[in-house]
């Protein structure tokens, strides 16, 4: 798809959606929603999603996937359907979101890996020079290749404006800790880029198939957050925030299990010290507080939790979209208790926008 046909096809959606519009006698782009703005105190504050989906087709069909039918994609829209995606963004008083793609190119070869991330990452920079107030996006990176993947980041960055990287909870069944992806940790840490960890549904719940059987996609439900706590867990406990202190890594889904049963991360090696045999240089809960998290995790008790384990200025706000499974992540910041203003202007957009170079 070219620049041209993706801005043809946003304006296709937009004519559509006047159509509707015109019910209300206004005419023009503008006859939408009114765009939701967030205030704290009085004060305008620039929201930012960082756990935004989307997917490039053209990128897709050169390993023969679809948006739809396949099963281990979620549902993501094309950005081609930038219009559709900027009405549910207003709705939900998200100003900026941080688009990702969730990897599904790790079992790709090597040319295949090369062109297809090129291509998507291009893709990604058009969909954010089209709409540049409310899009940055994570460049993707074929980590199993972990040299290519760090100059897939390098050139992300700095020849695309890319803003990062979204990376997979595992790759091909292989712990992110593993030293073998240190050149690509090294890239990270020396760009001073935020690198987005989602959950891989090839990585635990694929791993032990029967255990997530029966009824409520306990794949999903269960299987997503422990492939995450799983993936920080080792980042922790082999030392790779210890070899590289300055890396900002965000997870998905407010970092799953971890910061939720934290205090057994720093009793194991005090209970089993022979169980331990790398030497850490903090506790591993203090890792937990450098770490960032997003708040899709429902109710303001569990953000309330969240923030006490991890701090207030290592949450972010993450809706998921467009997978349906809240529309609500600017309320229940505005309604976790205990949070002072400052706190909640830094959770629903004042941290992200630093991590993320969003002018606010
Ligand atoms: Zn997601």
């Amino acid at each position: 798809m070219t620049r041209r046909d993706f801005m043809e096809d946003t304006t296709v959606a937009g004519v559509a959606f006047v159509a509707c519009g015109l019910q209300g006698g206004v005419g023009g782009a503008q006859a939408q929603t009114r765009r939701r703005e967030v205030v704290v105190n009085g004060k305008r504050v620039k929201t930012v999603d960082v756990h935004a989906h989307c997917a490039v087709p053209d990128a897709m069909a050169l390993m023969g996937l679809k948006v739809t039918g396949q099963p281990n994609l979620p549902p993501v829209l094309a950005m081609s359907q930038a219009a559709d995606r900027l009405r549910a963004m207003d709705e939900q008083g998200i100003d900026v979101e941080a688009l990702s793609i969730n990897p599904y190119w790790y079992k790709a070869d090597r040319d295949v890996a090369q062109k297809l991330i090129t291509m998507q990452n291009e893709k990604l920079a058009e969909a954010c020079a089209a709409n540049p107030d409310r899009f940055v996006a994570f460049a993707t990176v074929a980590l199993q290749f972990p040299d290519m993947a760090a100059e897939q980041l390098e050139q992300g960055v700095k020849k695309y404006g890319l803003r990062g990287a979204a990376i997979g909870g595992s790759v091909n069944g292989e712990e992110l800790s593993d030293p073998k992806y240190h050149p690509f940790w090294a890239k990270a840490e020396q760009l001073d880029v935020l690198v987005f960890i989602h959950p891989q549904a090839s990585g635990i719940a694929a791993d032990a198939p029967g255990r997530f059987k029966g009824n409520g996609l306990l794949d999903n439900v269960i299987g997503n957050p422990l492939e995450t706590t799983i993936a920080l867990s080792h980042l922790i406990f082999e030392g790779t925030l210890d070899k590289f202190p300055g890396l900002k890594i965000c997870a998905a889904h407010g970092g799953g299990y971890l910061p939720s049963y934290a205090g057994r991360s720093d009793q194991g090696c005090l209970t089993f010290p022979n169980r331990c045999t790398g030497q850490l240089k903090k506790k591993p809960t203090e890792y937990i507080r450098q770490l960032y998290y997003d708040n899709i995790i429902f109710t303001p008790e569990g953000m309330r939790h969240l923030v006490a384990e991890t701090g207030p200025g290592q949450v972010v706000m993450g809706t998921d979209f467009p997978c349906p499974w809240t529309k609500t992540s600017v309320d229940l910041v505005l309604a976790t208790p205990g949070l002072t203003d400052a706190d909640r202007v830094a959770i629903l957009g004042g941290t992200a926008a630093k991590l993320l170079g969003i002018k606010t």
